[in-house]
């Protein structure tokens, strides 16, 4: 096992990735910005190194200043989180090439899942349905219109490298479709520096379920079955469950046997997710694969009882998974909300700044993980996530009562967050009966909801 792991992130996953370390007898070497100086959780890393100014360009993304630190603080292994560098397959490369073992799937395997296209391509081989759409990227405008008139309008415009839901753009016709190409292309160069673009056709209400998956190095793949997260805004993510409310056994199945299949055709090893959008007659389409931990990996922990995060570095480390699929058990009911720095109340403005108050929700059933405490500063500088609510009940009805009574125990003061339209949720009937879609918050929930009740 490794003596030491540099942890080239920060927030709520550096903490989370610290633990895992102290269980494993690990110790965790932080790196922080000027803006994260002095923040309560690089307190429990064994050292931490300045790599540069807040903006993250400047710092967490600085591939140079960070492998500086892994060598100074004398780690073995590198984990990347989630965001920042962790599906950057230049950084796992360069890791390797200093020989420092990057916690995830290899470069190659990076490469060939982490751009959208040849994630369809791999998955094409794999014998996974996909969203009918391009053969690869479009170049010319011409064949997007042809491609659109055979699936059907409305289509999905979306960029190869996009991520966070950025890069997406409905066409409910050919003028738009035209319009929508040369602006996404720009967008993605921009956002992304990579305009390529395809398209896919723009499925109606889709559930988004995603199936967990974990490899290690010596060809041992196995889904830890799937989390349902339909309900978003603006293709992000809110509200994450594990395991999914309305798939039927037989579908369940499926779903989770093709993730396996497209993982192990890229030769994965390491934690990560296939993403799949699922119509209302429960035909699965999949859309791309996450090589990395995700933010919503608490609620399979919570159902496979597996500390993912430690498996992470096991595996990294070259142990071998030590169970069988059928070892694997699905038990309860988790659900994950996400607390961020935003008014609901007003578009979603960010709302940095600092937490003048907190009380945490406990007790049975509760788990709540976050870096942030009374006093905390939320930084403009990195996303507004806050922390992650997690409950776990023998049954979803249970899960959605504690839920709703540890959000009513929850007080946070002195920033706005999202915790007034989540208590919006959990009283929602629909929800609670597990008939929503990727759309559902938008289109039906926001418009009724009055920010007082
Ligand atoms: P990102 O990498 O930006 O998160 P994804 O491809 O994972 O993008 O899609 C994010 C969300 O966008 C999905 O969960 C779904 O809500 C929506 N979405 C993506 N593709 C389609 C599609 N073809 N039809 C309808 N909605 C889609």
């Amino acid at each position: 096992m490794f003596e030491r792991v540099l942890i080239a992130n920060r927030g709520e996953i550096a903490l989370r990735v610290i633990r895992a370390c102290r269980e494993l007898n690990i110790k965790p070497v932080c790196v922080f910005s000027e803006a994260d100086r002095g923040a309560h959780y690089l307190s429990l890393a064994d050292q931490s190194f300045c790599i540069g100014p807040a903006a993250a360009s400047d710092s967490y993304l600085q591939i140079k200043n960070i492998i500086s630190a892994a060598e100074i603080g004398k780690a073995e292994a590198v984990h990347p989180g989630y965001g920042f560098l962790s599906e950057n397959s230049h950084f796992a490369e360069v890791c390797r090439d200093c020989n420092i073992k990057f916690i995830g799937p290899t470069p190659e395997a990076m490469q060939k899942l982490g751009d959208k296209v040849s994630a369809k391509e791999v998955a094409h081989k794999a014998k996974v349905p996909l969203v009918p759409g391009s053969d690869g990227l479009l170049t010319e405008e011409a064949v997007a219109v042809r491609v659109a008139k055979k699936i059907g309008y409305p289509v999905l415009i979306k960029a190869t490298a996009g991520g966070g839901g950025k890069g997406m753009r409905v066409a409910k016709d050919e003028a738009e479709l035209k319009a929508g190409l040369k602006q996404a292309a720009q967008e993605a160069e921009k956002a992304f520096k990579n305009g390529g673009v395809y398209l896919e056709k723009y499925i109606d209400r889709p559930r988004h379920i995603e199936v967990q998956v974990i490899g290690d190095t010596h060809g041992n793949v196995y889904h830890l079955w799937e989390r349902d997260c339909s309900l978003q805004r603006r293709h992000q993510k809110l509200v994450e469950e594990a395991p999914g409310p309305t798939l039927p056994p037989d579908v369940r199945k499926k779903i989770c046997e093709s993730a396996v299949r497209l993982v192990k055709e890229a030769g994965y090893s390491n934690a990560g997710t296939v993403e799949f959008l699922v119509d209302r007659d429960n035909n699965f389409y999949f859309i791309e694969v996450n090589a990395r931990i995700q933010v919503e990996h608490p609620v399979t922990e919570m159902i496979t009882g597996l500390d993912l995060v430690k498996s992470q570095i096991r595996v990294a480390a070259g142990e071998v998974l030590g169970f069988e699929q059928d070892q694997i058990p699905c038990r309860g009911s988790a659900i994950e909300v996400r607390i961020n720095a935003e008014d609901p109340a007003n578009n979603f403005r960010p709302s940095p700044g600092k937490i003048t108050k907190l009380r945490l929700p406990g007790g049975p059933g509760v788990r709540f993980d976050s870096h942030v405490h009374e006093g905390y500063t939320i930084s403009p500088n990195y996303d507004s996530m806050i922390g992650k609510l997690i409950v776990y009940r023998a049954t979803r009805e249970e899960a959605f009562a504690t839920m709703r009574r540890a959000l009513d125990e929850f007080v946070l003061e002195g920033i706005k967050t999202t915790i007034p339209l989540l208590k919006a949720i959990f009283r929602d009937e629909a929800f609670a009966k597990g008939e929503v879609d990727t759309t559902y918050i938008e289109r039906e929930l926001l418009p009724k909801w009055t920010p007082t009740a």
